[in-house]
């Protein structure tokens, strides 16, 4: 089995140290593909040199909406020059986050908008995180999203009816281990719609630890293995079968190697 981890944080603090281990454990586990994700410049930096040193790990460079606040005119002009070494795959996570609210709202439109842009001259997908923003989300990437690629909802929690409304715009959503809580019964609703060839896996780790390994709080790679399991199980397939074709759609949606 080979399945891809398409949004982990390989490179903050409580991975980093130990990230070796961490890779074996993934590969172990199944999970033999990466994409680490870069939150802001420094870290965009870090995921592509990380990348560069490992074998099926790819980058994906943005600035998160917790970060916008510290968005100028530089960052911009990076973040785009970064974009185009040949390890990044993808633009993100950009997007709003209106339920934590760490920069203004009007920096995370800024940004987001911004980001959109630089994805659609350089020809990438985009990974977007929304929460608690789900309209203005979709409004965003109607005004100045029509030129992506394609673009994923990551960490997916909204409803059914969000899910079809992503899907209606011919986008991707993806799923992290919150599919797996007792109380996500919505989030498992939302994710039987999705057909295969719109769903990708992810952990989000060091964060989202998915049941029955919830109470481990650092999240890694190699824990996908369950939200993988309960994914399959919703859409009454085999384990196998399901994981082929969710990496076949994974590899299709960030342009990596068919082998
Ligand atoms: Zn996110
Ligand atoms: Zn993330």
């Amino acid at each position: 089995m080979e399945l891809i981890d398409t949004h982990c944080h390989l490179t903050f603090e409580e991975l980093a140290g130990d990230i070796e281990a961490i890779i074996e454990r993934s590969r172990v586990a199944g999970v033999t593909g990466w994409i680490t994700v870069g939150t802001d410049t420094q870290q965009n930096r870090k995921v592509i040199e990380l990348a560069e040193r490992h074998e099926n790990m790819y980058a994906a460079i943005g600035i998160h909406p917790h970060d916008a606040k510290n968005v100028t005119a530089g960052t911009i002009t990076e973040l785009k020059k970064l974009a185009q070494n040949e390890k990044v795959v993808a633009i993100g996570e950009t997007g709003l986050d209106f339920h934590y609210d760490f920069s203004p709202r009007q920096d995370q439109r800024r940004a987001f908008a911004q980001q959109l842009k630089i994805a659609t001259e350089l020809g990438l997908p985009v990974i977007i995180h929304c929460r608690e923003a789900f309209d203005e989300t979709m409004e965003i990437l109607e005004r100045f999203g029509r030129g992506v690629k394609s673009a994923v909802f990551h960490c997916f929690s909204g409803s059914a009816d969000q899910a079809k409304i992503v899907l209606d715009h011919g986008f991707y959503i993806s799923f992290t281990g919150v599919v797996t809580f007792k109380n996500a019964e919505g989030v498992r609703e939302a994710a039987k719609i999705v057909p295969l060839a719109k769903l990708m896996l992810e952990t989000d780790c060091p964060y989202m630890s998915p049941e029955p390994m919830r109470r481990q709080k650092i999240n890694e790679p190699a824990l996908m293995l369950h939200t993988a399991k309960c994914l399959a199980e919703l859409k009454e397939m085999d384990l196998a079968d399901f994981a082929e074709v969710v990496t076949a759609t994974s590899k299709a949606f960030f342009g990596l190697p068919e082998k």
